[in-house]
């Protein structure tokens, strides 16, 4: 296992319910630390090139319209293994079918507005961190 780092959003269905600080708590008690951070409105275009993977799912359109439905917080998280663990601590993409004592499980709305985004490898995370946050405003 080694230090990395992975980028995370708390998404609108929860900035709207105003649960950032419990779900920073279990991500922070998972061992994970908050080295950059900041609350955003996305712009479409920047929601449209964030999702461009699932460009051709049928829940892109909805995807994007609901990620600018209400600010977000983007982070980058840093910890020993830090990719796996945060997508251990979020869930399955499925409040159904996630862990009981998962973020998901326990705040997620349904399989659209569930709280949460995890880096999904290495390539990613490095590629959604660029995305978002440019070196000076991560704080290690
Ligand atoms: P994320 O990428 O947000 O960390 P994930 O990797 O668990 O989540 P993906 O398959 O990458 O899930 O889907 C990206 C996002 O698209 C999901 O988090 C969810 O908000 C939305 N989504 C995924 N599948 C569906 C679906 N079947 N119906 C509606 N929205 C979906
Ligand atoms: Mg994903």
């Amino acid at each position: 296992m080694a230090t990395e780092r992975t980028f995370s959003i708390i998404k609108p269905d929860a900035t709207r319910r105003n649960i950032t600080g419990k779900i920073i708590d279990r991500l922070e008690s998972a061992g994970l630390r908050v080295v950059g951070q900041k609350r955003i409105h996305m712009t479409k275009e920047q929601a449209e090139g964030f999702y461009a993977v699932h460009k051709e799912r049928p829940f892109y359109n909805d995807l994007v319209s609901f990620m600018i439905s209400g600010p977000v917080v983007v982070q980058v998280l840093e910890g020993e293994d830090a990719i796996a663990k945060n997508r251990e601590v979020m869930g399955a993409t499925n409040p159904k079918e996630a862990a009981p004592g998962t973020i998901r499980a326990d705040f997620a709305e349904n399989i659209e507005a569930n709280s949460v985004h995890g880096s999904d490898g290495p390539d990613t995370a490095k590629t959604e961190i660029a995305f978002f946050f440019s070196d000076g405003e991560i704080v290690g």
